[in-house]
């Protein structure tokens, strides 16, 4: 349903291949998508909403650099369209996950099987970074029960809407803590040794999601994970209907826009269908 894209960049004299792929589909009440409450208010009136979205992504970044392999998100998995998959979660959460959204994930969206395809080797993967607990971000894990995943300790400490019956058996990721900062970003981690892919830290959606800076010759491509849920919605200060805190939200959505208009960025929120186009075509957030 949705393509994938490619391109070559460099960082520091490395080459470096940045993949965006799409581990299938999601469609959201149109309210979830946008609303201009949080918490309670939203909630109720996205319940009451009976219109869909059309289908957006679920987008995960693959990078390959001189460093290792990187892969921001694992994305969604095929078992997400059974009817029982949010089961164990309780009786809420069943309910809540199987009426509120609609799932088209096919095995061969699955991140194990896009890495097939782009012959990529599990055990070149440096890491997994997961940006916050949400399963559409998460449930793809169940793949690398060898590989090293990444998880801010500040989001595992403090969730936001996970649903950990979902983790694979033993999920025992490794928790970084962001003690650094990076330019506008209070709280940073540096994932490589040549210090161009970082992640920060970028509240709202979750207390403690991150977002990941991939530092390229030229521009800088910025995952935004679900900052929002397009770059549209970055630049009119609107919100989604999820939000931990809109007042934490805008925060964010000012030092992202301060970000980028002293760098040129690429904006690539995880469910934007037009991010693909942005990033085939070095379309930055504001004009340089
Ligand atoms: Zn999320």
């Amino acid at each position: 349903m949705f393509n994938s894209t490619t391109v070559q960049l460099h960082s520091n004299n490395h080459p470096l291949k940045i993949h965006l792929v799409s581990t299938g589909a999601v469609a959201v009440k149109t309210r979830f998508r946008e609303n201009m409450h949080s918490g309670i208010i939203a909630l109720a009136d996205f319940i009451l909403d009976k219109k869909f979205t059309e289908w957006l992504p679920i987008y995960i970044m693959i990078i390959e650099h001189a460093e290792g392999v990187f892969i921001i998100d694992a994305g969604d998995i095929a078992d997400v369209n059974n009817k029982d998959y949010f089961k164990s979660s309780g009786f809420i959460a069943n309910w809540f996950d199987k009426s509120q959204f609609k799932f088209s994930v096919k095995r061969e969206d699955e991140i194990n099987k896009q890495l097939e395809r782009l012959n990529i080797n599990k055990e070149n993967i440096k890491a997994i970074v997961l940006t916050h607990l949400h399963f559409d971000h998460t449930d793809g894990i169940k793949h690398f029960p060898d590989t090293r995943i990444l998880v801010n300790k500040a989001e595992w400490e403090k969730p936001f809407g996970d649903l950990p019956k979902l983790y694979p058996p033993r999920f025992k990721p490794e928790l970084i803590e962001l003690n650094e900062s990076f330019d506008v970003f209070a709280k940073a981690y540096y994932l490589t040794q040549s210090k161009d892919i970082i992640l920060v830290e970028t509240p709202g959606h979750t207390y403690h999601h991150c977002s990941v800076i991939i530092k390229a010759d030229g521009y800088c491509i910025f995952f935004a994970a679900d900052i929002c849920y397009s770059q549209q919605q970055l630049l009119e200060n609107k919100f989604t209907g999820n939000n931990t805190d809109n007042k934490i939200a805008q925060s964010t959505y000012n030092k992202v826009k301060v970000f980028a208009k002293n760098h040129p960025v690429i904006f690539i929120p995880s469910h934007d269908a037009d991010a693909l186009k942005r990033l085939k075509n070095s379309e930055t957030l504001f004009s340089f």
